[in-house]
């Protein structure tokens, strides 16, 4: 039976398949898209002085998890983004990605990186993302668990996700094609679940899937009282049964069930 409070949520104890000692996260090497030999027009040469700009903002906003910065800070955002869209890559704002979707802003993507890492010392485990979009939040999650299973209902995106994320080379992300609002039972259990996208309620599948010791956090609908709005909500699984966590009110594009 769920259990329910909205005290603070408190670093995790005993949190499932970690790695440690922490791993230094590893550069992504810039890998320059079609062979063109310039980084996308509007941001020079070199883009990482205004990541790293960013990325001290988003430390100045109360962001202290290290790893999460430091993923943050590696991560080329520019490259998911159209190319007229650039100039605005490592602005703190959500951005089209096509389709009528959005990547969420930077100050968003690693508050909840910050919010599922919490209490742990290395890395996370298995991590499912729904709501690859671009692939960006999953570039950066490849940097913070061992392996990310990040899960797409528009064959759109999940094509465009895997274009983006092609030259990255990154082993341990898998993207699949699906309606995430099914979790992904093969994955399971995972030790943290996280959602880019916000419905009505959090799928009873999700919590099954999480591990003993694992985190969720995904946006939901605020409530009756409140139509229209959602709030970030840490869910976690304990052996005791599952705590919620209400935070700060967010907004994101609707959770939708079936593929597109
Ligand atoms: N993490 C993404 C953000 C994408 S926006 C990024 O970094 O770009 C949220 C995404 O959730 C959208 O692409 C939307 O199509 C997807 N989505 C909504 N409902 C879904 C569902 N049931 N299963 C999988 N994806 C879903």
């Amino acid at each position: 039976m769920a259990e329910r409070h909205t005290t603070s949520v408190k670093p995790r104890p005993g949190f499932p398949a970690r790695l440690g000692p922490n791993p230094a996260p590893k550069p992504l090497t810039p890998v320059l898209r079609h062979g063109t030999p310039h980084a996308p027009a509007g941001l020079g040469m070199d883009s990482s002085a205004v990541r790293r700009s960013m990325v001290t903002k988003l430390a100045q906003q109360g962001i202290a998890d290290q790893q999460v910065l430091s993923a943050m800070g590696s991560v080329e955002r520019h490259r998911f983004v159209d190319s007229a869209l650039v100039n605005q890559a490592y602005e703190d704002t959500s951005l089209p990605i096509g389709l009528g979707q959005t990547i969420s802003k930077p100050g968003v993507v690693s508050r909840m990186l910050e919010l599922l890492r919490q209490g742990t010392a290395g890395r996370l485990g298995r991590v499912l993302e729904i709501g690859t979009g671009c692939g960006y939040q999953a570039a950066v999650l490849s940097h913070l668990c061992t392996e990310v299973y990040s899960i797409e209902r528009l064959r759109g995106l999940h094509d465009k996700a895997r274009d983006n994320l092609r030259h990255l080379r990154l082993a341990n992300v898998h993207l699949l094609f699906g309606d995430g609002m099914a979790g992904y039972a093969r994955g399971a259990p995972y030790a943290g679940i996280i959602a880019a996208a916000g419905g009505e309620a959090i799928p009873a599948c999700w919590l099954e899937q999480l591990a003993v010791g694992g985190r969720l956090v995904a946006p939901v609908a605020a409530g009756a009282h409140s139509p229209g709005r959602q709030a970030l909500m840490v869910v976690d699984k304990t052996a005791q049964g599952f705590r919620h966590t209400v935070m700060e009110a967010v907004h994101f594009v609707p959770l939708k069930s079936g593929v597109a």
